[in-house]
């Protein structure tokens, strides 16, 4: 077929079919008008469903399971070492739920009568759209919705088969004996978590002075992985540990040795304060949650700082 043989025209095209042009398409084709979408993948779902939000909390189940049977041995059930096998990982991940849930979105276009049309789109001008790909086709339209999403950056300089982006994280081609994961928001605390739970040792470098930046504060720091009590693993709170996090310029690293057993926190200076992320007693019953772990535990930068009064504690993102 040539180049623009086939037009299209609809009342509204939608140019990416992730859950930004998804939605956008189902409302216009519930309030009466014609719609399609244009998706370079010809398919629903876009990055959240094919290589974000959905394959992550995937893999998130599974490490949250290991972590759950390896905490069992605490009252005595042993379900023995875990042995994870990657190609029926992949497979329960990409079919059983990643599938699954694709085939239910085309089954809502479908009923919403909303056309899912494959290939890359251009603007020809501000009525016509170009789609590139296998089907060329142009797209006459009175309204236009883009939704393109976005891509994993890259860090400049850096290339070769031993960088992984999300994207391929989430593949899970291997489980590195140890691996760098760069970005402590939450899609590098999720992949570190994961691999951390499938044997990984993993430490993570964030340029900022906190992890999960941008986040507020009062919304609570990352979980210890693996953690039964949910307990936070945020960096140090106290009134002397923000002096910690303001000389924090360079990059703060967090390095989970071991998904089920310990947690890590490396100063800037290199040096790591280790806290079991099981749960423990105080003498007086539950532990309060309120207590940073690194409260507890035999931090060299605690030690030197003293304790601080919890009036007087502040989050760490609160530092300068
Ligand atoms: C590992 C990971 C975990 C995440 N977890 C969460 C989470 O738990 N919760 C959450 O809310 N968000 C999460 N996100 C973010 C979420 O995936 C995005 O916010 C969301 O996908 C954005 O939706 P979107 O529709 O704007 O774009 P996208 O989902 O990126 O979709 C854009 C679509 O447009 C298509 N496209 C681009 N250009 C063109 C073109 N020229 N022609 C045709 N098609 C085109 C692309 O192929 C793609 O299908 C996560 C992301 C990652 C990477």
């Amino acid at each position: 077929m040539v180049m623009g043989d086939l037009v299209t025209e609809v009342d509204v095209a939608v140019v990416g079919g992730g859950p930004g042009g998804y939605t956008a398409a189902f409302r216009c084709a519930e309030l009466g008008l014609e719609t399609v979408v244009v998706d370079e993948g010809k398919r629903l779902g876009g990055a959240c469903l094919f290589e974000g939000c959905i394959p992550s909390k995937a893999l998130l189940h599974v490490a949250a399971v290991l972590a759950e049977a390896a905490r069992a041995r605490e009252f005595g059930v042993d379900f023995g070492e875990p042995r994870v096998s990657l190609d029926p990982l992949r497979k329960w991940k990409s079919e059983r739920v990643v599938g699954k849930l694709a085939r239910g979105l085309a089954s809502v276009a479908k009923s919403k009568g909303v056309e899912v049309i494959g290939g890359r789109a251009v603007f020809e001008d501000s009525r016509t759209l170009r789609v590139e790909g296998e089907a060329p086709q142009k797209v006459r339209f009175k309204h236009a919705v883009v939704a393109t999403g976005s891509r994993p950056a890259t860090l400049p300089g850096l290339a070769g088969p031993r960088l992984m982006d999300s994207t391929a994280a989430l593949e899970l081609a291997e489980v590195p004996d140890r691996l760098l994961v760069v970005g402590g928001g939450y899609i590098g605390l999720e992949l570190g978590q994961v691999y951390a739970a499938l044997g990984s040792k993993v430490t993570l470098v964030e340029m900022t002075d906190g992890l999960l930046p941008g986040s507020s504060p009062s919304g609570g720091g990352p979980r210890a992985p693996g953690s039964a009590s949910r307990r936070r693993a945020r960096a140090p709170t106290t009134a002397a540990s923000s002096r910690w996090t303001r000389s924090a310029a360079r990059p703060t690293r967090t390095s989970w040795p071991s998904a089920t057993s310990r947690v890590s926190r490396c100063s800037p200076t290199g040096r790591c304060a280790r806290a079991s992320s099981r749960p423990r007693r105080s003498p007086a019953g539950p532990r309060r949650s309120t207590t940073s772990p690194s409260r507890r535990s035999s931090s060299p930068t605690r030690k030197s700082r003293g304790a601080a009064s919890p009036r007087r504690r502040r989050s760490w993102r609160d530092a300068p």
